[in-house]
């Protein structure tokens, strides 16, 4: 991406706000649905009218979404073929400038369903910031920032991610010089807003991303400290994985009029992936570890565990087993986690060891498996972490290690998901059940 302002026309407005009554060529029935909701009352954002509405075509390509070349262009550098089914039916309903709810989890390509129509939008408008995205961690930031270099390299745009932890002033620099899009986490970014580093007063799209888990996180009221500056006239698109009433109340106050765009249930698990359990007593998990890293085809596993604590003692347990591993959770530094991700990408550490602050976001292709060593404790988080395989539709395995006391929650998970998970006995290692 550059800045070279003299090649900017004038602004391109999204506009036609609420001009649109129906989802785009609605002809074939897809598990993805659309539903316009009538107003942003309570009753208007339920998920049983969504998932009563109509569904979308699941034909043609980008060129088909009606959007300029040099995005074309950039989508083609990506290698995409063919949208996924968020990103159609999100994106030509943010080019009309709706309001959106995006119930889609991380790896069904919902980054590029907002960022592709914020590029289109933005291209050749004026300098200033006009998108906000707010996201829960800094490593979605990154994420998020690197698919607005990657989707909007020919448009000439500017991007700054946001996040604590990291140099202050190249940050005050960026959002001082009218950067396009600002992505940040809320809490600093609160802190550039109290010191008068950036304004939102041209602000033309706001994108909270992984709203769930923001407010799991407790961000509601840097939320609405932040949203309080951004006038009412913006487009505001919310993306989640789950639909909790704290989501929904998030999105009756700060959406309007929002068509809801779903992709297959609400909890429905990447279909891509296949899970097991593995009964196993609680302090012979690290052995049953050790024992399947024995498989070659096990060779990049991202491992889930509950505490920070936990995931240090997995690594230390796995690197005496001469297996290369690395913990990443909250207590490491920014330099840290960075490093860990990219020696994990590069494939010279085998096994990430993770705690759930730290899942979300993370985009690593290629992962093999997943290994829950502690159990979720929320039903939903089990869908997130999973997730972190078998994206964009490669295939992956997920594996539970269950102790005794964990077997309930399991059974809650598999409620869930509407699944029962098989159950993998190793001789040695089981308990029974
Ligand atoms: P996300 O759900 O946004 O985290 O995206 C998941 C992964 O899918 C990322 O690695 C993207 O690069 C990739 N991706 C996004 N859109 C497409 C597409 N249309 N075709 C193939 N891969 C895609």
């Amino acid at each position: 991406m550059t800045t070279d302002k003299k090649k900017r026309g004038p602004a391109r407005r999204g506009g036609a706000r609420g001009k649109s009554r129906s989802a785009p060529g609605a002809d074939t029935a897809e598990a993805a649905e659309t539903v316009e909701t009538a107003s942003a009352d309570a009753s208007s954002l339920s998920l049983a009218q969504a998932e009563a509405a109509a569904s979308v075509s699941d034909g043609g390509g980008f060129t088909e979404l009606g959007l300029h070349h040099v995005v074309l262009r950039a989508i083609a550098d990506a290698g995409y073929t063919l949208p996924t089914p968020i990103q159609r039916q999100a994106i030509p309903l943010a080019l009309k400038g709706r309001d959106l709810m995006g119930l889609a989890q991380t790896g069904t390509g919902k980054t590029a369903g907002f960022s592709i129509p914020i590029i289109e939008r933005l291209y050749g408008g004026p300098h200033r910031t006009r998108a906000l995205i707010l996201t829960p961690t800094r490593e979605l930031c990154q994420q998020v920032e690197e698919a607005f270099r990657k989707y909007g390299k020919h448009a000439e745009l500017s991007v700054v991610s946001v996040y604590g932890g990291v140099g202050y002033e190249t940050q005050v620099a960026a959002l001082r010089g009218g950067v396009d899009v600002v992505v940040a986490t809320p809490g600093r970014l609160i802190d550039h807003l109290e010191k008068q580093n950036v304004s939102f007063d041209d602000l033309e799209v706001l994108v909270l991303d992984e709203a769930d888990r923001m407010l799991d996180m407790g961000f509601a009221p840097q939320i609405q400290r932040i949203v309080a500056t951004i006038h009412p006239y913006r487009q505001t698109l919310l993306f989640s994985a789950t639909m909790p009433p704290e989501v929904e109340a998030l999105a009756r106050k700060y959406l309007r009029k929002p068509m809801v765009v779903q992709v297959g249930r609400r909890s429905a698990a990447a279909t891509t992936v296949k899970h097991f359990v593995y009964p196993v007593p609680k302090q012979r998990k690290a052995e049953l570890l050790a024992e399947l890293l024995k498989q070659e085809a096990m060779d990049s596993v991202l491992v889930f565990t509950r505490t920070k604590h936990g995931a240090d003692r997995v690594v230390r347990h796995l690197e005496l087993v001469g297996v290369n591993a690395d913990a990443l959770h909250a207590d490491k530094t920014q330099g840290q986690r960075e490093s860990a991700l990219q020696r994990f990408k590069d494939g010279k550490t085998r096994v990430l060891v993770a705690t759930d602050i730290a899942q979300r976001g993370l985009d690593i292709s290629g992962i093999s498996h997943v290994i829950n060593y502690d159990v979720p404790q929320q039903a939903e988080d089990y869908v997130h972490r999973i997730g972190r395989t078998g994206r964009a539709a490669q295939t992956g395995d997920a594996y539970t290690f269950m102790c005794a006391d964990e077997i309930s929650m399991v059974k809650t998970i598999e409620r869930t998901i509407n699944q029962e998970i098989p159950r993998i006995s190793v001789p040695g290692y089981d308990f029974g059940t």
